[in-house]
């Protein structure tokens, strides 16, 4: 290690870039130059907080970064501490001789997630069932609330992967399988941040985000031809150069736009056009040519933990490999001393050259000046009262009722009756850790009462205080006349999922046990709180009612609101959901597309639909309103639903709001009908069906007349489609 510096305070007052009223470029400039070389890779450098010999090391290596990674020990969980351990490490930062203040990190990616009794929300693949994305940005606002609210700046999220395959580990970390869809929840990066000019990052209710994992981090093999292993996490994306842009390129290109301040190369390896697969830790043609340079990404780059040593050749070489293909900081975690003297051995011998480590320093001091870190370096804890708040814990339950999506409603068994004789069972009914999932409290999360929060089993019990609870089925079933059973995932983190269950995405064996005894003796709900689709097509039959949960975070209360349909139904699959395993991987636009229920499926029930439909029809008694029209002509639409179940009931309703939005969009203020059927037959091609508007003419209209059987429909797809051809 490097002998211990004596540490000299400068009498910093009239320093340029100490002062607030000069522009950020200009106090960077002015910094930058006063920096020695060990001060420059010093900030370049992440290390873990339980990695530290010393608090004294901070100084010593003049330390940029540190961070309570995934894999870190369980860090303190109480907010009070959280503060009071960051407010430690920065007081010997600021021992240092130009006093630049840390930047603390962590993953807070569903709420702030380390932090018992705080917030936790449903799983991004949840979120992106509810199409909804100014939701999305309400997520990010609470989450950088209770965030900073414990002293830390920087959350390593949002993912803004692409999930293509299921059998991924981190499928519940992704908003979905389409890139659209992706691109729309991005919006919770200016709900972390902000506006996008990073003016909003001082704040203490900001922090700064990172889009992750940089790049195709959701599309790996698996199974891969190229390295041959089942190494669908962490493995080799292989894409066309076209997927690479449409697929997975465009969310970060949605991000950048936002004003994302990092982001996190992926673990995962990166073959074009079936070219020798690259490390993305690595890939200098991805990172500086591509996010950099073409999408003028001018934030920096934090790698992921410990990734660089799996770069090809030793670690000298890793470290040069890294930093010049676009690197600016590294997350070492644990070896600091190493990469500190490295990092130093490289640019000594000009093998980086000093422009670019001046450039990896600049975009760093860039953001932390932008955080407002060197005026206020310790934790802002005024807004610590708002961890775990009500309005916060609200917000969850929202998004939790919104997320759920109604597969199935046989003879419209949901909504349930609050007095009707309930029989709750399966192993995810009563388990918080359950139904939060992975990094929650832990990485891995955990099974049982972890935080503070509801259950399933505590919502429906608020409002049917005598429904029966037996997880394994065993208490009687005689004299009940619903059953509700909860089955799906144990939690995990990253890898290849829950290896309780294989590997896979089957039920296990005694969740099909539940379901088999409780759906033999009365009508059923079943409720899969998971990660991803669980395969359920053998039980299916004796399944009355289907949900997908997904992970709904700690306020359980937000699934039974629309099981007694206080909410209505109205999440879509983010996910197609397949019939069989061996489908995956299985996507919308796949050649031979057979799905269980396609993306975008989602059912309402019949009195969410007659709701809709008495609003439209009060709205169109105002006729000087274009929207009340556009209203009107969606509830004719509706009128003709013979199935208030089916999906058809669900298209109308949403299309009463898309053309109301399309009139919106157009600023018509003369009303011609055409124009609201072509919006409500514009939103089913491109959202509904799922195919975009290139595909084939007769495509979209069987498609669109498939979806809704209405003479007028099929004249508004047919002019709409003659207009794009
Ligand atoms: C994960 C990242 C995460 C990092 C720090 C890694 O294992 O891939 O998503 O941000 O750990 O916890």
């Amino acid at each position: 290690p490097p002998a211990a510096q004596p540490v000299v305070v400068i009498d910093a007052h009239d320093l340029p870039y100490l002062n607030p009223k000069l522009p950020i470029k200009h106090r960077v400039a002015d910094l930058l130059a006063r920096m020695t070389v060990s001060e420059k890779v010093g900030q370049m450098t992440q290390a873990e907080r339980n990695a530290l010999r010393s608090r004294a090391d901070i100084a010593s290596y003049a330390l940029g970064s540190l961070l309570s990674g995934g894999g870190s020990v369980p860090a303190p969980n109480t907010p009070a501490a959280w503060a009071a351990m960051i407010d430690t490490f920065q007081l010997n930062a600021q021992a240092t001789r130009l006093q630049i203040p840390l930047i603390y990190g962590v993953d807070a990616v569903h709420g702030h997630n380390n932090v018992v009794g705080a917030t936790i929300l449903p799983h991004n693949i949840a979120i992106g069932a509810t199409r909804d994305p100014e939701l999305a940005r309400r997520t990010g606002e609470v989450t950088a609330t209770e965030v900073r609210a414990t002293g830390i700046p920087w959350d390593f999220a949002p993912c803004v992967c692409v999930v293509r395959d299921d059998r991924w580990g981190r499928t519940y970390e992704a908003y979905g399988e389409d890139p659209a869809l992706v691109q729309s929840m991005a919006t919770v990066i200016t709900g972390l941040q902000g506006k996008p000019n990073g003016s909003q990052l001082a704040r203490n209710d900001r922090v700064l985000a990172t889009a992750k994992h940089f790049v195709g981090d959701g599309g790996t093999t698996y199974g891969s031809s190229t390295t041959g292993s089942y190494t669908i996490d962490q493995g080799v994306t292989e894409v066309s150069r076209q997927q690479l842009e449409t697929i997975h390129l465009a969310p970060f290109g949605t991000a950048v736009e936002l004003g994302v301040g990092t982001v996190m190369p992926s673990y995962s390896s990166l073959s074009v056009d079936g070219g020798a697969p690259v490390k993305m830790h690595g890939n200098g043609e991805l990172i500086n040519g591509v996010l950099k340079q073409r999408m003028g990404f001018d934030g920096f780059v934090i790698s992921d933990w410990q990734a660089i040593d799996q770069l090809p050749g030793d670690y000298a070489s890793d470290i040069r490999t890294s930093i010049n293909a676009g690197l600016d900081m590294i997350m070492v975690p644990t070896n600091y001393q190493d990469f500190t003297r490295g990092l130093t051995e490289e640019i000594a011998a000009g093998r980086i050259p000093a422009a670019r480590i001046d450039d990896a320093v600049r975009r760093i001091l860039t953001e932390k000046f932008k955080l407002g870190l060197f005026e206020h370096p310790y934790a802002d804890t005024s807004n610590s009262a708002s961890i775990g708040t009500a309005e916060h814990r609200a917000v969850g339950r929202a998004a939790a009722a919104k997320s759920q999506v109604l597969l199935k409603n046989e003879s419209n068994l949901l909504p349930l009756a609050p007095t009707s004789k309930l029989y709750v069972a399966g192993s995810n009914a009563n388990d918080l850790g359950n139904q939060m999932g992975g990094w929650s409290i832990s990485w891995q999360g955990g099974s049982g009462t972890t935080t503070t929060g509801t259950t399933i089993l505590d919502g429906i019990r608020q409002v049917a205080p005598t429904a029966t609870y037996s997880a394994d089925a065993s208490a009687p079933l005689d004299g009940h006349d619903v059953g509700v059973v909860v089955v799906g995932e144990r939690p995990y983190a990253e890898g290849i999922g829950d290896v309780g269950n294989g590997h896979d995405l089957l039920l296990s064996v005694a969740d099909k046990a539940a379901v088999d005894k409780v759906c033999g003796a009365m009508k059923c709900v079943v409720l899969i709180v998971s990660g991803r689709p669980q395969v359920i097509t053998d039980q299916l039959g004796k399944i009355n009612a289907l949900v997908a949960s997904w992970l709904p975070g700690t306020e359980g209360a937000g699934v039974a609101d629309v099981l007694f349909g206080k909410v209505p139904f109205s999440g879509r699959l983010p996910v197609s959901w397949p019939r069989t395993q061996e489908q995956q991987p299985l996507n919308v636009g796949d050649a031979s597309y057979d799905p269980q229920y396609p993306f975008g499926w989602g059912l309402t029930t019949q009195a969410a639909a007659r709701q809709a439909l008495t609003e439209a029809r009060n709205s169109l008694l105002r006729k000087h309103d274009p929207y009340a029209v556009a209203a009107g002509v969606a509830a004719s639409v509706a009128l003709r639903v013979q199935d208030w179940s089916g999906p058809q009931a669900t298209i109308a309703l949403a299309a009463a709001a898309q053309s109301a939005t399309f009139l919106e969009r157009t600023k018509a203020d003369t009303f011609a009908e055409d124009d609201a059927v072509v919006g409500v037959a514009r939103w089913i091609a491109q959202n509904h069906v799922g195919q975009n508007l290139n595909e084939p003419a007769s495509k979209l209209i069987s498609d669109a007349d498939h979806a809704l059987l209405t003479g007028q429909l099929s004249i508004a797809v047919a002019k709409l489609t003659a207009t794009t051809r």
